[in-house]
C-alpha cells in the first residue's frame, strides 16, 4: 500500500475530516497526495518518493525556492544563538527597518505568525484610530480563517459579521455604494492585491477602481487595507499596489516574507501608529527570532535577485507555452492573473472537470499544478524547469483531448 495512504488511513482516524483547511488534498484533482517528505528548490517529493516540479509553493510562502541555502544558514545561525526567548532579539529592529525602508507606506510594523493575524489586526487597528465600526470586504474575496472573515459559516455568528458591507472588487460603483451605506460609521476598507477568489478567473486590480478605493477612504477618513498576504513580495517589494500607484494606510503580509518560516507583519502609516500601540497584539510565538532572521535574509535576496521580475519573466514563459500547446492539441484555454500567480483554466469548464483531468495526468508526468487556485511561482523556477514542467502539461493537455 502506497505509505500516502496508509497515512490518510491513519490520520483520518485521530485529526477532523483527515486535514483541516485547504491543503486536504481530498479537495485536489486525483492522484494527488496528501503527504510530503521533502523539497529542494522548485521540485518536491511525495512520502512515496514521486517527484514533482512545484507550482504551489507551499500555497505561497516559498519564494526564493525551498530550502533555500541563504536563508536556511540565517535561520541556522540564530537558532544557534537563540529562538523562543524571554522577548524579542535584536533581529526585530532590522527587520522592522528593513520593511520600513522597502515598503514606501510603511512608517512602522507589527510582526505576527499568520496572514489571518494581519489582517485581523488590520482591520483592530482601523476601528481603533477611527473609533468606528464598519468595514467594507469584497465579496467572495479571502481574507483569513476566524469568525469574521471565514468562508465557512459553521460556528459563526452573525454578531461576527455585524458590521461588515459588501462589494465588488474592481466595480467603483458598488464600493462607493457600500462607503455610503456605512457613512459617518465608516473605520476601513480591505481589498485584496488582485481578485483571486477560487475557482474564477484572477483580475488584476484596475487602476480606476484602486484610485476611487483611495479616495472613498480618504473622503470618509477611514483606512484603506491592502491585504497583500498572498501576493506581498512576489509582485512587488513596495506592496502589490504599487502597480497601479496607489498606497494603502495598512497592509497585511505573510506568505513570502520568510521564504517557508512563520512570520507575518502589518505595515502602517504615521497616522494609525498611536492605533496601533493601543491595540494589544500578541502571541505566544510572535516574537520568535528565527523566522525574523529568515525574512531579513529573505527580503535582501529577493531584491538582490530582483525576484518579482524574475517570477514575472519566468511566469511569462510558462503561460506562453499552456498557450502554444492548449492549441496544438484544439483545445481553448484562458490564463488569468499576474504571471507570478497564474490559472490556466479551460473555456466552458464550470466545474473544472478538464481541469482536474488536465492536472491529474500533468502530475503524473511529474508536474504540481492547481485547477481552481491561482498557482505560485518562486525565484528557483528557471527555463529549463519551466520547459520540463511544459513538457508536462502536454500529458495534461493530450489526457483533455482524449476526454473530446
Ligand atoms: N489573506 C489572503 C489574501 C490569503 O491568501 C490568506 C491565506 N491564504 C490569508 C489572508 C490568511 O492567511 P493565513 O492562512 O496565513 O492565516
Amino acid at each position: 500500500m502506497p505509505l500516502d495512504t496508509a497515512l490518510r488511513a491513519r490520520a483520518s482516524r485521530v485529526i477532523p475530516g483527515g486535514l483541516w483547511g485547504h491543503l486536504n488534498a481530498a479537495r485536489l484533482p486525483e492522484g494527488y497526495p496528501q503527504f510530503f517528505a521533502r523539497a529542494e528548490g522548485c521540485r518536491l517529493w511525495d512520502a512515496d518518493g514521486r517527484e514533482f516540479i512545484d507550482f504551489m509553493c507551499s500555497w505561497g510562502p516559498i519564494v526564493l525556492g525551498h530550502r533555500h541555502p541563504v536563508v536556511e544558514e540565517a535561520a541556522r545561525a540564530q537558532a544557534a544563538r537563540g529562538d523562543c526567548l524571554n522577548g524579542p532579539a535584536p533581529v526585530l529592529v532590522e527587520l522592522a527597518e528593513l520593511l520600513v525602508a522597502t515598503i514606501p507606506h510603511a512608517e512602522w510594523c507589527l510582526l505576527a505568525k499568520n496572514g489571518t493575524d494581519a489582517t485581523t489586526s488590520c482591520v483592530t487597528v482601523a476601528r481603533a484610530e477611527t473609533r468606528r465600526r464598519k468595514i467594507l470586504v469584497a465579496r467572495g474575496a479571502y481574507h483569513g480563517a476566524v469568525p469574521w472573515c471565514s468562508p465557512s459559516i459553521a460556528g459563526v455568528t452573525e454578531e461576527d459579521r455585524a458590521h461588515l458591507i459588501p462589494f465588488d472588487y474592481n466595480d467603483a460603483a458598488s464600493l462607493e455604494a457600500a462607503a455610503g451605506c456605512a457613512g459617518a460609521d465608516l473605520a476601513g476598507i480591505i481589498v485584496s492585491a488582485f481578485r483571486h477568489d477560487m475557482g474564477v478567473a484572477l483580475e488584476l486590480p484596475d487602476p480606476a477602481f484602486a484610485r476611487a478605493a483611495r479616495a472613498a477612504a480618504d473622503a470618509a477618513g477611514a483606512a484603506l487595507i491592502l491585504d497583500d498576504v498572498r501576493a506581498g513580495f512576489r509582485l512587488d517589494l513596495g506592496g502589490s499596489w504599487e502597480t497601479v500607484g496607489v498606497r494603502p494606510d495598512l497592509a497585511a503580509y505573510s506568505k513570502a516574507i520568510a521564504n517557508g518560516h512563520a512570520l507575518a507583519a502589518v505595515t502602517g502609516a504615521e497616522r494609525f501608529r498611536d492605533a496601533a500601540t493601543r491595540v494589544f497584539t500578541t502571541g505566544s510565538f510572535w516574537c520568535t527570532a528565527v523566522p525574523m532572521a529568515a525574512a531579513v535574509a529573505t527580503l535582501t535576496e529577493l531584491r538582490r535577485l530582483d525576484g518579482p521580475a524574475r517570477m514575472r519573466a519566468m511566469g511569462e514563459r510558462l503561460r506562453a507555452g499552456l498557450d502554444r500547446l492548449a492549441a496544438r492539441h484544439g483545445l481553448a484555454i484562458r490564463n488569468s492573473g499576474p504571471p507570478a500567480m497564474p490559472l490556466m483554466q479551460f473555456a466552458d469548464d464550470p466545474g473544472a472537470r478538464l481541469g482536474e483531468a488536465f492536472c491529474a495526468a500533468a502530475l503524473r508526468a511529474g508536474a504540481y499544478f492547481h485547477p481552481r487556485h491561482n498557482m505560485f511561482l518562486s525565484c528557483a523556477h528557471g527555463e529549463a524547469e519551466i520547459d520540463a514542467a511544459l513538457e508536462a502539461a502536454d500529458a495534461g493537455f493530450a489526457a483533455v483531448a482524449r476526454l473530446g
